[in-house]
């Protein structure tokens, strides 16, 4: 495969520098074949399928054709699932994911702490950086059985940062929600570029990998305080904005009452502008009152946490099971691996499943299945993609995961939805399949090459930290 000039120029500003910068050739997407899984305990996430304890799915041409007990199939390959949970593939909801490979980054110290890391080093960042570091975070991404991801890219600095990072995402396989967003360091009253946005918009078939990838826009929101002349400005802006979001039918996101103690009242700001609705996915919103929720409800917005970043950053503790309470469709994200430390989603649910069951003094307030659910087919309907992914039936996308139960950190088969949320781990995760593709297999991707990617972003790193000083 020819290396585009770009690379080639990175690459040689990389040996420039000292470090070495090997051009990495992808590997082409494996085909849609036809395959059966045999004889697994499949969790389907669907109420009317079920759980089917020694079960058979058949996959052909990107589609789950048939489960159930058994299936009489000439399909070519088998795959024998034995010892391994079936479920659909895990859905994230939002990732920053041009940061992950400053993990562990964000300090003890308020000057090295997650956001002053990730705008300093955004900030010297350049478009083969973003595709560097987003590359890690798709092979970890489809490493740890996830399938779908909301990416919010937050460092558009110039067209080219985005279209480097839609690249990587491009080569993964991924099915993605790609949100076009600002950048670190934007200074204050500056409004993201909509024109960029609409030539995306306008472009979007050279970038959908054949509808695998949809755009997103993430949103600012609206500006909270007194009434002065300047938020009267940033209001009148926001307006624009989510006017033309909507016009175009691009779906939102926005980070929104973050942190658990800052005041009530900053959602029934965007309430009162109707700036909620099913296409727009509220993130964070720690600091909702009960009122603010039954707004959130009725207005069909889906929320969702990441009590993995939530915790580590101090945001406070995570309310899922007050916004599912309050009828809310609630998903999970991983947000951004400096805070998380990885991309294991099983971890995060497990992390806040233990949280709402220590704040609510009951072992039972969540339970696994329903953590399980919001990784799956709520994850599917806050990205609007419930047709097609989040639980596994015939004629809908074969996103699906194997988990191994033969590894030691289990070493017997017990109770499913437990074993999934308290005990799994990346490695236990044998087979990832994207819309038909079959992109990990016996524990090893098949479309990325681990060395090279992990080459690629240790010196982009390294080059990007000198910069950086
Ligand atoms: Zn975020």
């Amino acid at each position: 495969m020819k290396m585009r000039r770009r690379e080639f120029i990175a690459g040689l500003a990389g040996a420039a520098a000292g470090s070495v910068l090997k051009a990495q050739t992808p590997t082409p997407l494996p085909a849609r074949g036809e395959f059966v899984i045999r004889d697994a305990y499949i969790m389907t996430m669907d109420p009317q399928l079920g759980d089917i304890a020694t079960g058979s799915v058949r996959v052909k041409n990107g589609v789950i054709e048939e489960i159930g007990k058994s299936i009489n199939t000439k399909a070519a390959t088998v795959i024998d699932g034995r010892r391994c949970i079936v479920l659909p593939g895990l859905i994230d909801t939002h990732w920053h994911m041009w940061t992950t490979y400053m993990r562990s980054m964000a300090g003890d110290q308020s000057n090295d702490g997650y956001f002053p890391i990730t705008t300093r080093y955004g900030q010297a960042m350049e478009p083969i950086d973003m595709y560097r570091s987003t590359k890690l975070a798709t092979a970890e991404a489809i490493y740890s059985g996830v399938t779908t991801v909301g990416d919010n890219c937050h460092n558009v600095r110039r067209h080219d940062y985005a279209v480097q990072d839609i690249r990587a995402i491009q080569e993964s396989g991924l099915r993605c929600r790609w949100s076009y967003g600002a950048y670190r360091g934007i200074p204050a009253g500056t409004r993201i570029d909509m024109v960029d946005l609409e030539s995306f918009q306008a472009n979007w078939s050279k970038y959908s990998n054949d509808g695998l990838i949809s755009l997103g826009f993430l949103w600012g929101g609206v500006p909270l305080g007194p009434d002065t002349p300047a938020n009267r400005e940033g209001l009148a802006a926001a307006r624009k904005e989510f006017e033309i979001a909507r016009r175009l039918k691009i779906p939102m996101c926005v980070h929104w009452a973050s942190r658990e103690n800052t005041p009530a009242g900053q959602v029934a700001a965007l309430a009162k502008e109707n700036f909620l609705g099913k296409d727009v996915l509220l993130v964070h919103m720690l600091a909702t009152s009960p009122e603010e929720m039954k707004m959130v409800a009725a207005a069909g917005s889906p929320i969702s946490v990441s009590p993995g970043s939530e915790l580590r950053i101090g945001y406070g503790l995570t309310k899922a099971s007050a916004f599912m309470d309050a009828g809310i469709v609630v998903a999970v994200s991983i947000d951004s691996v400096p805070l998380t430390g990885n991309a294991n989603i099983f971890g995060i649910l497990k992390l806040m499943r233990n949280a709402e069951n220590a704040k609510a003094f009951d072992e039972f307030k969540l339970t696994a299945k329903r953590a399980l659910q919001m990784a799956t087919i709520d994850g599917a309907r806050a990205l609007g993609l419930d047709d097609q992914i989040g639980s596994l039936k015939p004629g809908k996308r074969a996103d699906l995961i194997m988990v191994r139960t033969d590894h030691l950190n289990m070493g017997v088969f017990t109770d499913p939805a437990h074993l999934l949320v308290e005990a799994t781990e990346d490695a236990d995760v044998d087979t990832v399949v994207v819309d038909g593709r079959i992109l990990k297999r016996s524990g090893k991707l098949t479309a990325m090459n681990p060395e090279q990617v992990m080459a690629g972003a240790a010196a982009s790193l390294e080059a990007v930290g000198k910069r950086v000083g």
